[in-house]
């Protein structure tokens, strides 16, 4: 579930809002005469008629609806489509990183070998003297 959902967050269209060249030509003219061309409803990079909630992303380079941001992490844009699979994505992380820290200090939880190997990527990169009881020491020797 964790792959699954990063890579639907990764590559799943966000909610770019497009246009073609003619319809582009319709909503500047239909703005104009309202006298409603202005940036909030108008993005001038896009040529786009901007819903309510949705942004410019400067990394994409596009308009997506209803965006929440631009995640680094996933290298995406976080928008009306793919909102879901980020918080699932976000769960799952979540649930991930408290099995691997709590199997790797608590001695009724078996380590498994990816637990282990967080443990000593978290243990090396920290540098820090991470206490032991007695009992975790056992468990993890
Ligand atoms: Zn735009
Ligand atoms: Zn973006």
């Amino acid at each position: 579930m964790l792959f699954y959902s990063f890579y639907k967050a990764w590559k799943l269209d966000p909610g770019t809002i497009t246009a073609t060249h003619g319809e582009r030509k319709r909503i500047i003219v239909n703005l104009a005469e309202d006298g409603s061309l202005d940036f909030k409803s108008f993005c001038p990079t896009c040529l786009v008629r901007r819903p309510i909630r949705s942004k410019h992303c400067s990394i994409c380079d596009c308009c997506v609806a209803r965006m929440d941001h631009h995640c680094p992490w996933v290298d995406n844009c976080i928008g009306v489509d793919n909102h879901a699979s980020f918080m699932i994505y976000l769960f799952s992380v979540i649930v991930c990183y408290t099995y691997v820290v709590y199997g790797a200090f608590c001695s009724n939880i078996p380590l498994t070998k990816f637990s282990w190997l967080c443990y000593i990527a978290l243990y090396n990169a920290n540098s820090l003297k991470i206490p032991h009881n007695s009992v975790s020491f056992v468990s993890l020797v």
